[in-house]
């Protein structure tokens, strides 16, 4: 217990709930508002929480599962783009970013993360006056509020590795709208859509050819996008996923990523950098941080230099809280 003391003091428990195929996905928090709850974070719908809080539509945040409750909780394209990825009814409750909603009693105010379209934050207080903040991933944090418990990612959170301090490189994916007939590989849901609006944005009004989910997507969740057309019409710019790119006929083809791939890439993230995720923590003055996302060791890298920044930190596979089921 001595681990979880600032966590006792600021009256959260995190949980994991495990059944016999192992640990079920990211945390939930139990707290007191009037009487107990729990709000489970990005997890599948398989215990029985008082919702399933799910902060965006990306696959690694389960909301393909926790969809089918009615206790979900998610904003209004976040559930639109459960729907289209998944073909099946959302359940739950929907809002729209930036509403304050009402939750088993709990007033809980949602912000933008800028992520993915619909993606937010959750941010509620407890009987003692914590104020918690659930952020989900984040691309800009300039919407986050203050807070004392924060619940946060760590996709790029490890400051030892080179790979997690970057910039978007903007310069070089204009350069390569401007060469022409050149096609990028980018997740259907995110990195499409991202991708659209830097092709506005940087002037390019032609059609842009796509993957039929992504476009599907882009046409469901964004307005303004512009033509859009199918990968075999005859367009200078297509958009397909990752594994799609070398089926597509281009000149030159670009993976829009972070990450290490085995095509060229452009730097474009959904993600800050592990600057940024500090920078966030900072500006927002938790007095505990619990990195809960992805799997790999960076959530434990980020709650390791926050400790020695003097912010008590613990990554999730550190909580040692766990509720059979
Ligand atoms: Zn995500």
């Amino acid at each position: 217990m001595i681990l979880l003391k600032p966590l006792f003091d600021l009256g959260v428990l995190p949980i994991r709930h495990r059944s016999g195929r192992g640990f079920k996905p990211h945390v939930s928090l139990v707290f007191n508002a009037e009487r107990r709850l729990t709000f489970a974070i990005d997890t599948t719908n398989s215990f029985s929480p008082d919702a399933y809080l799910i902060t965006h539509a990306h696959s690694d945040h389960h909301g393909k599962s926790a969809m089918l409750s009615e206790k979900a909780v998610c904003s209004e394209e976040t559930a639109k783009a459960l729907e289209i990825l998944y073909g099946k009814k959302y359940a739950g409750r929907t809002f729209n970013v930036g509403e304050t909603i009402d939750i088993c009693g709990v007033d809980v105010r949602t912000y933008p993360t800028h992520h993915t379209i619909g993606s937010c934050a959750f941010y509620w207080e407890n009987d003692v006056g914590t104020r918690i903040l659930v952020t989900g991933d984040v691309k800009d944090a300039k919407d986050m509020p203050k807070c004392d418990l924060m619940v946060t990612e760590a996709n790029y959170g490890d400051p030892d590795d080179p790979k997690c301090h970057f910039n978007d490189d903007i310069d070089a994916f204009r350069q390569a709208v401007e060469a022409g007939d050149v096609a990028f590989g980018a997740y259907a849901f995110g990195k499409a859509q991202r991708a659209v609006k830097l092709l506005r944005e940087s002037g390019y009004s032609g059609e842009i050819g796509m993957e039929p989910v992504s476009r599907a997507l882009t046409e469901g969740l964004m307005t303004n996008t512009g033509a859009l057309a199918d990968l075999e019409s005859d367009c200078g710019v297509r958009i397909t996923t990752p594994g799609g790119i070398t089926g597509v006929k281009a000149a030159r083809k670009f993976i829009l990523t972070g990450m290490r791939y085995r095509f060229p890439t452009i730097n474009i993230s959904d993600h800050m950098d592990v600057d940024g995720l500090i920078g966030m923590v900072k500006k927002c003055e938790p007095e505990a941080v619990i990195t809960y996302h992805p799997g790999g060791i960076r959530p434990l890298k980020l709650a390791s230099y926050l400790n020695r920044m003097g912010i008590y930190a613990k990554a999730l596979e550190e909580i040692n809280t766990v509720v059979e089921i």
